[in-house]
């Protein structure tokens, strides 16, 4: 295949018959020089022999050195081009060419079928988990599974097809001349390729790849947009679980959409943009406030639902600095209401991504401890999908937290992958059973029938439960009489700016005492 490169990319390299050329006119130009100097000076007593023999060791001394000039020398020079621009050129574990070589490849293709007016295709392939390959069983292992890998993508493509290594764990394959259709076929038979377990000494690695295609002319003109938009496609393809994808336009507005969310929401941590609200969770039994969580607030111009920015946060790890913002503002606020004599607890949300940061135990304690607020007055709620990405760690922060003092609770519970086993191990104290099983609690009988289950379950595990997206009386009889401690939702209040909820509060306590003293003995 490099033969067919070298001729797509024509390098100039040095020409024979032009350094013979410059060698025999040094030699001629030596040689007159030579006789002319024997008829200029004739020597004396030197018969022809010895004249001729005088004559070669002049030449030879002459030539010599023009011989290293024009024609050792440029060759070493070039040796060593060619040495350098291979290694700068090909990936010396898979032979490949490497991005740089492989995009003016795809230049050079593309310039052809925009001549010759064809299609042309662009797969970038990425195996998945090659870190942990590298990790468990070393970077030989990886290296030789990469080689294996390539050799396998070539065996099934054209000749004219052209393979390149993109980056560590990136393939990049062109298929001139194709379309559509084509292409599926071709993505299927790397798939099927790709599929079979590598055996690598004695060890088998199994991989998974996820594909992105991009088609010029129809997605990009260049060689480094077509590629792009691949990878556009293989992100998106990951994302959806998906083994290959093809580039959608929107694919991009979506991305450029995120870009600038993400950038506005940078500016907004620094412009003090964000604000916490405080959403009452209502003790069903005696209808007293049992504590409040606090949700975050994009105000502003940009401002945007947390269900679009908190995802984005999290994808960005901006969600360290908003959880240790949403911390510290939400103890602030306990510390305030307690020196007006209320004793409000707070609970806070933690991302998946603040479960694995190894500083935020001790910035939590730190924190509590400076403002002197026992722990027992926060409680930390995440959802249990969040815990099973590495359940071990996970568990081990939320122990951490709950043997100083904090209280777990486990949001969303019902949504996620619902281990029931890894309920048992969890260091909670709550479970917040999530409002997609209330809404039609009263409708549909298997809902009423897992949340009641729920409760049971909870109940005998000794952790209190709350049922959160109340919106109506009915919902929270039926909550009441399957044993849910507490309720949250609109039916209630929604969440609340601080001073908002305070009024909300004071007048709750105001209704529930008149409601008291006029009831019936
Ligand atoms: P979540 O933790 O499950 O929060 C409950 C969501 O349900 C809140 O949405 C709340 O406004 C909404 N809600 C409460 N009662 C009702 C009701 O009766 N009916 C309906 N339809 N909805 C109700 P919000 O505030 O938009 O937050 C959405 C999600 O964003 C939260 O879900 C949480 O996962 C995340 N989030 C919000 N604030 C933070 C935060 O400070 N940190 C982190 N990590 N996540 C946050
Ligand atoms: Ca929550
Ligand atoms: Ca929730």
């Amino acid at each position: 295949m490099r033969e067919k490169y070298r001729s797509i990319l024509d390098k100039a390299s040095i020409k024979p018959w032009f350094i013979m050329f410059k060698v025999m006119l040094a030699i001629i130009i030596v040689e007159v020089g030579i006789m002319m100097l024997f008829t200029m000076f004739p020597l004396p007593q030197l018969d022809e022999y010895e004249l001729a023999f005088l004559d070669a060791f002049l030449l030879g001394i002459l030539v010599a050195p023009m011989l290293y000039l024009f024609l050792l020398l440029p060759l070493q020079r070039q040796t060593i081009n060619e040495q350098t621009n291979r290694f700068l050129m090909y990936d010396s574990l898979t032979g490949l060419p490497r991005r740089n070589l492989f995009r003016k490849l795809v230049e050079h293709e593309i310039n052809k079928a925009k001549r010759e007016a064809y299609c042309v295709a662009m797969i970038v392939i990425g195996p998945s988990d090659l870190s942990r390959i590298n990790q468990s069983f070393g970077y030989k292992i990886g290296d030789e599974l990469l080689s294996q890998l390539a050799k396998r993508i070539q065996s099934i493509l054209r000749e004219s097809d052209i393979v390149g290594r993109l980056s560590g764990n990136e393939f990049g394959v062109l298929l001139p001349d194709t379309d559509v259709r084509l292409v599926k076929n071709i993505i299927k038979k790397i798939s099927e390729a790709l599929e079979d377990v590598f055996k690598i000494d004695d060890i088998q690695v199994d991989i998974m790849s996820v594909m992105g295609v991009s088609i010029f002319p129809d997605h990009a003109d260049t060689a480094s947009d077509l590629i792009r938009r691949a990878n556009i496609a293989r992100t998106r393809a990951k994302h959806e679980k998906l083994d290959y994808d093809i580039y959608d336009v929107q694919d991009e507005s979506a991305s450029h959409q995120r870009l600038l969310v993400f950038g506005q929401l940078r500016s907004a941590i620094k412009a003090k943009e964000l604000e916490l609200y405080y959403q009452p969770k209502v003790n069903l039994d005696n209808g007293e406030i049992s504590g409040v969580e606090a949700l975050a607030r994009w105000v502003g111009e940009s401002g945007q639902s947390p269900a679009v920015f908190i995802p984005l946060a999290e994808q960005t790890g901006l969600i360290n600095e908003i959880t240790r913002w949403v911390f510290e503002t939400a103890v602030d606020q306990c510390c305030e209401w307690r020196e007006k004599g209320l004793l409000i607890p707070v609970s806070i949300n933690v991302s998946p991504r603040n479960l694995y940061d190894p500083d935020i135990f001790d910035f939590f304690m730190q924190y509590v401890e400076k403002k002197s607020l026992p722990c027992s007055m926060v409680t930390v709620e995440v959802t249990e999908s969040a815990i099973m990405k590495h359940p071990e760690t996970a568990i081990e922060l939320l122990s951490q937290l709950k043997r100083h003092g904090f209280k777990i609770s486990i949001d969303d519970f019902g949504t996620g992958y619902s281990s029931l086993a890894y309920l048992k191990l969890l260091p909670a104290t709550e479970l917040k059973i999530d409002q997609s099983f209330v809404a039609n609690i009263l409708l549909d009988e298997k809902d009423e029938i897992l949340v009641r289950s729920t409760v049971a379950l909870a109940k005998d595990l000794k952790l209190q439960v709350v049922v959160e997206g109340v919106e109506t009386e009915d919902v929270i009889e039926k909550l009441h009489s399957f044993g849910c401690d507490m309720g949250q939702g609109y039916h209630y209040s929604r969440p609340l700016n601080p001073d908002a909820y305070i009024e909300w509060h004071q007048q709750w306590n105001l209704d529930k005492a008149h409601n008291s003293s006029s009831a019936p003995d």
